[in-house]
């Protein structure tokens, strides 16, 4: 077994989890490698946290709710995580109680040390049991208390799995104030200074700076860390570009000299990225919903858009469009090629995206909605073309007359909030001939879902007489829907953005951005 321990210095969102997954994917060609993340927070899963604060909720095939590193890992490394990856203090000290109260421990004081880090041990292990490596990210910075138990249950993984077993990789913020022009390496002397007080000889430091390091700044890190390779971790405008410039530095080779492991330079993505950086064509994409004050609260949807513009050799700029005001869909409708209306919650903004899902539909513009997105296409729809005045989802609105879009049967009894939404995988029964199909080329198509609300079926038959398709069915329970006559009119109760890749751009993705690229040529 194999341990990869990835910590992070003086600053949190710095990236660990794109250098963490940079890393993995190097390996992933020779290897099963298992990312596992450690968040040092309370909560059981973040699925309860606000996108703002915490960036987007990552679901996992297996329902699981999980930060959206896993987005990363999963994208980078072309594999689907199981909910095991994902350690939270909450999980841990949830478990210690259990044993305690159980009387697991009797006679003994439960302590920080050995019980909870024992616990913490014994999840990694038992999550990436089937692998090669086990890469494992540490959430947060060094010197954090939250983190402290995480940090001090690597170190003992260390010893015992075996220091030749284990690369130490640090990845530290290089500053370069503008008042002096130069890199400054104190900080991440500093904050190697703290790994080194918890036992932790970092063996690789990646130096992250918005420009280049470069080799005497590496070099005078290498010296005061204490550590064989330094590499610059510099902005880039691609992250996908990021495994390849850790290879150019050497990463490569200290992994296989030091662990054993056969790590390799991708080349599967090279002609994809060679494409985009050829693209000169840019796309405006519209992206509208109550989070945009944090990109990262839509890290996903994003990303799919990037996926599906480098397959058509076509540039991307995001126009975020803040729904909690009021908006004007028409003035919003000439600044974009096309629009998503991605997932959301609760009333804030609701109107905002009515309004423009209605500027979508009646001018002709390429529109996506994504679960909360189609709920709303189904809302507007109703009171537009079907004339049910007031039409309206219980979510926001109990007593409307027309509650077109309602609470799932299931969910009527459930009072819990965490983890109890439709999460996961379900595949649904695409129509024939549809845009869906013709996308997936599929009959069945099973993407990931995280909703309580669903199309009323009591209102099927008139949305449908009315000529809104429903192109997808799980049961009765309605999946995806289109309008035919128009450009690009798809929405989904799923979220399809947390399957795609470079390698395998989602289907409704590539289609909403070739028909913005059509009406953008015609
Ligand atoms: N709030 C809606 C529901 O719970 C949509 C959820 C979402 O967009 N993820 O059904």
């Amino acid at each position: 077994m194999k341990v990869i321990v990835v910590t992070g210095g003086v600053l949190s969102g710095l990236g660990k989890g794109i250098a963490a997954a940079s890393i993995g994917q190097l390996l992933s060609k020779n290897h099963v490698v298992c990312p596992i993340k450690l968040d040092g927070y309370l909560n059981v899963d973040p699925g309860t946290m606000n996108p703002v604060e915490h960036g987007e909720v990552f679901v996992l095939a297996d329902g699981s709710e999980v930060d959206m590193d896993f987005g990363h890992y999963e994208r980078f490394l072309g594999i689907t995580c199981s909910r095991d990856s994902s350690i939270t203090m909450g999980k841990v000290y949830s478990l210690v109680h259990e044993r305690e109260r159980r009387g697991d421990y009797l006679g003994k004081t439960v302590q920080l040390i050995p019980h909870v880090t024992d616990v913490i041990k014994e999840l990694i292990l038992s999550a990436s049991a089937h692998a090669d490596v086990a890469l494992i990210e540490v959430g947060g910075t060094v010197g954090d208390i939250e983190n402290e138990m995480f940090i001090e249950a690597v170190r003992q993984l260390s010893q015992d799995v075996g220091r030749k077993n284990t690369l130490f990789v640090h990845l530290a913020y290089v500053p370069r104030p503008g008042w002096l022009g130069e890199h400054k390496t104190k900080p991440a002397q500093q904050s190697t200074q703290l790994l080194l007080q918890r036992g932790i000889i970092p063996d690789v430091i990646i130096a992250r700076s918005e420009t280049p390091v470069d080799d005497t700044i590496k070099q005078k890190i290498a010296r005061f860390c204490n550590c064989s390779l330094v590499i610059s971790g510099h902005d880039v405008r691609d992250v996908y570009t990021i495994p390849l410039n850790f290879a150019s530095q050497g990463i490569v080779e200290t992994i296989t000299s030091s662990l054993g492991l056969r790590a390799e330079h991708p080349d599967a993505w090279q002609s994809i990225l060679n494409q985009s950086v050829q693209a000169t064509e840019e796309l405006r994409i519209g992206i509208a919903g109550k989070y945009t004050a944090l990109e990262d609260s839509y890290a996903s949807v994003v990303e799919a858009c990037r996926h599906a513009a480098a397959h058509l050799g076509v540039r991307t700029s995001f126009v975020w469009i803040d729904t909690s005001h009021t908006i004007d869909g028409l003035k919003i409708a000439d600044a974009v090629d096309c629009v998503i209306v991605p997932g959301g919650f609760g009333g804030r903004g609701i109107d905002g995206k009515i309004e423009i899902i209605r500027a979508c539909r009646e001018n002709n513009i390429p529109f996506l909605g994504i679960c909360y997105g189609l709920q709303l296409a189904v809302v507007e729809f109703a009171r537009s073309i079907c004339g049910l005045t007031g039409a309206h989802t219980t979510e926001i609105d109990a007593n409307t007359p027309h509650p077109v879009v309602d609470i799932l049967e299931e969910q009527r009894e459930i009072t819990q909030k965490g983890g109890t939404m439709r999460l996961g995988e379900y595949e649904a029964q695409i129509i024939q001939p549809s845009i869906v199909h013709q996308l997936y080329g599929q009959d069945r198509v099973s993407e990931r879902h995280r909703h309580r609300y669903e199309v009323n079926p009591k209102y099927h038959d008139i949305l449908s007489s009315h000529g809104l398709v429903f192109s997808g069915m799980y049961n009765d329970l309605v999946e995806f829907i289109e309008l035919p006559n128009h450009p690009f009119f798809v929405a989904t109760q799923a979220h399809p953005e947390l399957k795609s890749n470079l390698d395998k751009p989602a289907p409704l993705f590539m289609g909403l951005l070739r028909a913005a690229l059509h009406q953008e040529r015609s």
